[in-house]
């Protein structure tokens, strides 16, 4: 029989990292899958340079920098992290142990934790003419190194936190930014939209994208109209954002046999899924009598509670309170 390990993460997104941190903490052998090339999740993806202000111990961190340190935080304990593989199937065994696949490979593991966040995402798109044309070449969904738009004049398309972020992020690197919104108001933190009227961020309301002109090998123009008087403007750009949300998908997650709640996954207050041996935390569940609420600090803690559970379920002979980090670091720094 192949290695079995003590768990495999489904999800190298920021819960999912820290999960493997704290397996092995617990002396537990973890195995991380993770679709993407990149481990860290939405922060990654969708908000790399953005500050978070909500995470205990940093007054302010950029998004990619607290994915840095939760990736060593997770090599402390030598993790094995796998980018590019989407976990496909959970095969349940008769002695209890699980079997994970990918398109590349099968895991064996006395536990599961799944950390798949929102899921496979894909940002939303709009068809008109020259998106598809230019995408990748003039036309994004993210904002991931703003240097990228360095000097350029940058076209963001959309009302949400994303948008607003994105073009306050541009501002003082782009030559010059324009948001466009399709109604009058803005669905983003009211404290982003404050700024972002004080910002010289040139915001039209009630405006859509109707076309992206460009010369072949990048937009050149953007045509964008009032949705009130139909009325047409041509603005020169070298850049396009659409932030326009983005589509999550559970993917074959939804097909484990878990019970689910909408597309989140419900767990109890041990963060225990419908099927033994398999936990959740972050973003994807569902917990009995809270629903999600979608924060970092909230999945960091459910990952350190999944993993104190499943370490019981991998060796009942251990207890659940796993003691303190900071005894164990005494206890190095004295052998
Ligand atoms: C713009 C924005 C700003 C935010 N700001 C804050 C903030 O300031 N403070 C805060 O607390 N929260 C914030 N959040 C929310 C926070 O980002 C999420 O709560 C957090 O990312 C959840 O982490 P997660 O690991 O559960 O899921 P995710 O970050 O979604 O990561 C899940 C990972 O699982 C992978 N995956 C999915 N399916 C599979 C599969 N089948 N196989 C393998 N891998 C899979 C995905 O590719 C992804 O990498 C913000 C969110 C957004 C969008």
């Amino acid at each position: 029989m192949s290695e079995v390990r003590d768990m495999v993460i489904v999800g190298g997104g920021p819960v999912g990292l820290f999960g493997a941190f704290y397996a092995g903490f617990r002396g537990m052998k973890a195995t991380v899958l993770e679709a993407l090339p990149e481990v860290g999740g939405q922060l990654t993806v969708l908000y790399p340079s953005k500050y978070i202000y909500d995470v205990a111990g940093f007054p302010k961190i950029m998004a990619k920098d607290l994915v840095a340190n939760l990736l060593e935080q997770a090599r402390r304990y030598d993790q094995e992290i796998r980018t590019e593989e989407p976990a496909q199937n959970l095969i349940r065994h008769d002695d209890g142990t699980f079997t994970v696949t990918t398109p590349k490979g099968e895991y064996r593991t006395r536990s599961v934790l799944i950390t798949a966040g929102i899921g496979q995402f894909t940002p939303n798109t709009l068809d008109r003419p020259g998106v598809k044309e230019y995408e990748g070449k003039g036309v994004f969904y993210f904002v991931r190194d703003p240097m990228t738009f360095k000097d350029k004049r940058v076209l963001v398309v959309g009302g949400g936190d994303s948008a607003v972020d994105f073009a306050l992020m541009l501002v003082g690197v782009a030559k010059s930014v324009t948001l466009i919104h399709r109604r009058d108001r803005f669905r983003a933190h009211e404290s982003s939209v404050k700024e972002l009227f004080a910002s010289p961020v040139n915001v039209r309301l009630h405006h859509e994208l109707k076309e992206v002109r460009g010369d072949g090998e990048k937009p050149v123009e953007a045509v964008i109209f009032h949705n009130q008087t139909q009325e047409e403007d041509t603005l020169p750009v070298d850049a396009v954002i659409l932030a326009l949300g983005y589509r999550a998908n559970l993917g074959p997650i939804a097909d484990w046999g878990l019970e689910l709640e909408g597309r989140n996954i419900k767990v109890n207050c041990r963060m225990e899924t419908s099927i033994p041996g398999v936990f959740a935390a972050g973003d994807v569940v569902y917990v009995e009598g809270i629903g999600n609420l979608k924060l970092l600090v909230l999945g960091f803690a459910q990952a350190a509670l999944a993993v104190n559970v499943a370490k019981i379920h991998v060796d009942p002979t251990a207890k659940l309170f796993p003691g303190h980090s900071s005894n164990l670091a005494q206890a190095a720094a004295k052998s």
